[in-house]
């Protein structure tokens, strides 16, 4: 899946051509992956089960698989019987495994693969720019922050581009609405406590408007915040008919009183299709609601939240992340690139700016 790397993973297998500089010839193996499962509390406890025939005996929440070689959770593989962890069969020839290139530029394995299995909303959240991360990257070691603190914005130097190819139907936010959609649910609320605030974004429908009144929104808190997610829930208990209020009627069950309840009206909320796909791209606020997917990404952690969440937000540098344009809805999924055989049709995700691609084949 990176585009200049002969290692390719499939589905529960790695498929990896090694090169061996001092010969021109190309090995190509099949390594079956055996893979760690994150229980993260929002996973599901069934779609593994369902979907591919995995068994759960802990009964635990099987949230995530994780196939790759990222040090919180590497694959193992088998090479002549003996199991080893991914990480460091490449490091036995890191060239020859990932190809010069990507070994010279990265170091490691360039991007993680997953299976996701959101039975509970996972949270707003935003990924920096390269650039921001290197630099907020470099200011908290600056600062001594150890890796491990729970205010730590960044954990590593890396941005974190995601794909997301949806297995089952899968609800997700990504990107702002437009300006006139975010206006009119917060006229229809009409709640008194945010009236100066939606004047002012009526009044500068621009980037530093909507970053305004994003970042407000955001740092309400003690009994301003509680009036107005109460008055939300309100209007959706009231409208409740409507399917973008029911559903935000289910997320105050899993975050009650938590002000990230207001991004549905603000953020495109929308349900993939089996088979549909859409970038996350950085500086673009997004949130997983409830789904099996696969996702491919940069191999990296930085994540700055934006609600639906009881962990650490920190909204001037989340604001300082974050790109406040409308995304259009039409530009939200992937068009593939279609390319049929006589016997297979392959379809090809094709990301801008990013170091990873993502293919799907059938057979006729
Ligand atoms: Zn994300």
């Amino acid at each position: 899946m990176f585009l200049d790397s002969p290692i390719k993973i499939s589905f529960w297998y790695i498929h990896c051509q090694i090169i061996k500089e001092e010969s021109t010839t190309m090995t190509t193996h099949f390594f079956p992956l055996n893979n760690v499962i994150q229980d993260y509390a929002w996973g599901s406890y069934t779609s593994l089960t369902e979907l591919f025939d995995m068994p759960n005996p802990d009964n635990k929440p099987q949230a995530e698989i994780w196939m790759g070689a990222h040090p919180n959770g590497c694959s193992k593989i088998a090479v002549e019987g003996n199991e080893t962890l991914l990480s460091n069969f490449i490091g036995t020839d890191m060239a020859a495994i990932l190809g010069a290139d990507t070994a010279a530029t990265f170091g490691e394995l360039p991007y993680l693969f997953k299976v996701l299995c959101a039975e509970k909303a996972l949270s707003v959240q935003v990924h920096p720019s390269k650039a921001q991360a290197e630099a907020g990257f470099a200011k908290e070691e600056a600062a001594g922050i150890p890796l491990s603190a729970s205010f730590r914005n960044y954990k590593d130097p890396n941005h974190k581009p995601e794909l997301v190819f949806a297995l089952t139907p899968y609800t997700a936010m990504n990107g702002f609405r437009d300006f006139s959609e975010i206006l009119g649910f917060f006229h229809q609320l009409n709640i008194s406590e945010l009236s100066a605030l939606v004047a002012e974004l009526e009044a500068n429908q621009t980037e530093q408007g909507l970053s305004a009144f994003f970042g407000a929104l955001l740092s309400l808190e003690g009994e301003v915040k509680e009036a107005c997610v109460n008055k939300l829930l309100a209007f959706a208990d009231a409208n409740q008919d409507d399917e973008l209020f029911a559903l935000l009627l289910t997320l105050a069950t899993q975050y009650p009183g938590d002000i990230g309840l207001f991004s549905p009206l603000i953020l495109n909320t929308l349900t993939l299709n089996p088979g549909d796909a859409m970038f996350l791209d950085a500086c673009t606020p997004h949130a997983y609601i409830k789904g099996t997917g696969l996702e491919i990404m940069a191999n990296s952690d930085n994540v700055l939240r934006a609600g639906l969440t009881p962990k650490h937000m920190d909204v001037p540098e989340l604001i300082s992340c974050t790109r406040c344009v409308p995304m259009p809805k039409d530009e939200i999924l992937l068009a593939p690139v279609v390319e049929a055989t006589r016997s297979t049709t392959l379809f090809r995700y094709r990301i801008s700016n990013s170091a990873f691609t993502v293919q799907r084949q059938t057979k006729h």
